[in-house]
């Protein structure tokens, strides 16, 4: 399944962190891209493409400054489903099960501060990670966590640079080529 993360609300002089943790969440559990709703920040874009040229995944695809209605819109034209991850919504195992056996091209929104209306009725599922306030980051990871059933977590990128070896204790990280 082709899963993409949608972004919205980003604000350069506050969300640097928080913006490139949810990329850093979408390519590290199993998305195919990221993209940003409305600016470009090339800070943003910056750190996740070194992460992407260390750690591997030169095919992710980091798209910005998109008018989200209008991306949602076309993904939608183009068969995709479009979620929105919202404390709002249904409960996440109403629909995971559907979404996964039945959907070929997902689009996950995730929000900052207040997100309009229009979002809410565009996506085709307003989908809650518990009825609790918390954050776009783990919301995300759990959604796509359930979505892939944990196997993202064994997920190798062939063109990575470097590789960690699990260990009890200590860090043992190995170069790869
Ligand atoms: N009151 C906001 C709302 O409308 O959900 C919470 C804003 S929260 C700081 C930022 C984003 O985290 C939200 O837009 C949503 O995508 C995600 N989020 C936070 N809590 C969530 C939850 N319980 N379930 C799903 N997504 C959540």
């Amino acid at each position: 399944m082709k899963v993409f993360v949608l972004r919205l609300g980003h604000r350069p002089t506050r969300d640097k962190r928080i913006t490139t943790h949810v990329a850093l969440t979408a390519r590290a559990f199993g998305a195919e891209g990221f993209v940003l709703a409305g600016v470009h920040d090339e800070k943003v874009v910056k750190s996740i493409k070194k992460v992407c040229s260390i750690w591997g995944g030169s095919s992710f695809k980091v798209v910005t400054g998109v008018d989200p209605i209008s991306y949602i819109n076309e993904w939608r034209r183009g068969g995709g489903l479009v979620v929105h991850l919202t404390m709002y919504g249904i409960k996440v195992d109403e629909v995971i099960d559907v979404l996964r056996s039945s959907c070929r091209e997902l689009l996950i929104v995730v929000g900052a501060e207040k997100v309009p209306n229009v979002i809410y009725e565009l996506s085709d599922y307003n989908i809650a990670i518990g009825h609790q306030p918390h954050s776009e980051v783990g919301a995300l990871a759990v959604f796509l966590d359930r979505l892939f059933n944990g196997r993202e977590l064994y997920f190798i990128y062939s063109d990575a640079k470097i590789r960690i070896v699990p260990t009890e204790k200590g860090k043992r990280v190995v170069r790869i080529g």
